[in-house]
């Protein structure tokens, strides 16, 4: 193989609780709408039949207590708190009781959002990318085992902005949850040790400014710090 013209991207490398190895990130698929209060809140009706999907960079995630600076193009910057579950074997076309079986753990996550640019996009019928894989848009806290936890299915998330409440609902109200993600994405795609899955936000997103701090948490997952710093 030839030499790279310029240092390659070292892999992204998300911390594990409790371990010195940690999780280098592969892919990172987010699920759309997948709470139907969060879905009602969009003006959009939710799809019971199939989750759908949207992707970000590896090099977009941020580790927990970050500050980061508002980002460009966008006048409507949001928050978007999630559970996140980490991939940590290979499968393709699993099936239901399987599926879990791919889960190396858990995490808390912001899918941040230029929501006007989302929007913009939603309206012209194109692709989401500059309303959601942009620069330090995937906020991940470390990665807990599930050999620690388990596999969490009901369980209080919740979202606050400068110490007000802003999202709070629970795991279980996810539409599709994370079983049920894993058997439909592997259908789609060979899934790897590394994907990250970001499995929906439920209601209250709002718009944040320079100078807000986020903090969210989910029951028994870990709780997600995130400051925003002025523009470039
Ligand atoms: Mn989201």
């Amino acid at each position: 193989m030839s030499q790279p013209l310029f240092p390659a991207q070292p892999p992204v490398v998300a911390a594990v609780r409790g371990r010195a190895e940690g999780f280098p990130i592969r892919r990172i698929f987010c699920v759309g709408r997948n709470y139907e209060a969060h879905a009602k809140e969009m003006g959009v009706a939710v799809d019971r039949e199939a989750p759908f999907y949207f992707t970000k960079a590896a090099e977009h995630y941020v580790p927990s207590g970050s500050t980061v600076p508002y980002p460009p193009g966008t006048s409507n910057y949001h928050y978007e708190m999630e559970l996140v579950a980490a991939i940590g074997k290979p499968g393709f076309r699993v099936a239901g009781p399987e599926a879990l079986d791919l889960v190396f753990g858990y995490a808390c996550g912001l899918d941040m959002t230029r929501r006007d640019l989302q929007f913009a996009a939603r309206e012209h019928r194109r692709p989401w990318d500059l309303g959601k894989d942009f620069e330090q848009s995937a906020v991940l806290t470390d990665i807990v085992p599930a050999t620690d936890i388990g596999h969490p299915r009901a369980g209080r998330i919740e979202l606050r902005v400068n110490g007000e409440t802003k999202q709070s609902s629970d795991l279980s109200l996810l539409i599709h949850d994370v079983a049920a993600v894993i058997t439909h994405l592997s259908r789609y795609y060979h899934l790897q040790a590394g994907d990250l899955i970001y499995t929906g936000t439920p209601e209250g997103v709002g718009p944040i400014v320079a100078g807000d701090t986020i903090e969210g948490s989910i029951e028994a997952v870990g709780t997600i710090a995130l400051n925003i710093g002025q523009p470039e």
